[in-house]
């Protein structure tokens, strides 16, 4: 991060280390949301941890909350309970692996980063005149879209 010479001291005891952004794998919620203001005008930034406080809105209003173990593929008007494989042009994110893997497994998110460390994530397929290269297809690999979601 870099800080402008015009900074004065006393702000930057205000900003943190650590910049949040959407992915960061810093919380433990499934969908992380970071929602970030920021305004030249008011020399000001807002970021809130979104994905956190609705998780405490959630444990005192679980009457409005559905938790659903499956992915909804609403074209199908179905449900699916198996995670589908990696189908991006990238590298599947550290964040997205770890939830991936603990939903497979049926572990916590913070098991499956233990679990993972130091092992590389699902590798993206090349692309051969805009087309993606198939693998063998797999159940499930077909569905869905390859966004973050996480
Ligand atoms: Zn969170």
């Amino acid at each position: 991060m870099t800080v402008s010479a015009e900074t004065l001291p006393w702000v930057l005891a205000g900003i943190p280390e650590v910049r949040w952004l959407h992915g960061d794998d810093e919380c433990d919620c499934v969908f992380q949301r970071i929602g970030d203001w920021t305004n030249p005008y008011l020399g000001r930034t807002l970021r809130v941890r979104l994905c956190c406080i609705w998780a405490e809105l959630y444990k005192q209003f679980p009457q409005f909350v559905q938790e659903i173990p499956a992915y909804y593929d609403q074209n199908e008007d179905a449900y699916y309970t198996r995670p589908a494989d990696w189908n991006g042009d990238t590298e599947m994110s550290r964040a997205l692996w770890h939830r991936q893997e603990a939903a497979k497994l049926g572990i916590t998110i913070a098991q499956a980063r233990k679990l993972l460390a130091g092992q590389t994530p699902p590798q993206g397929k090349e692309r051969v005149n805009g087309r993606k290269q198939r693998g063998k297809q797999t159940q499930g690999s077909s569905r869905g879209s390859a966004s973050p979601g996480a």
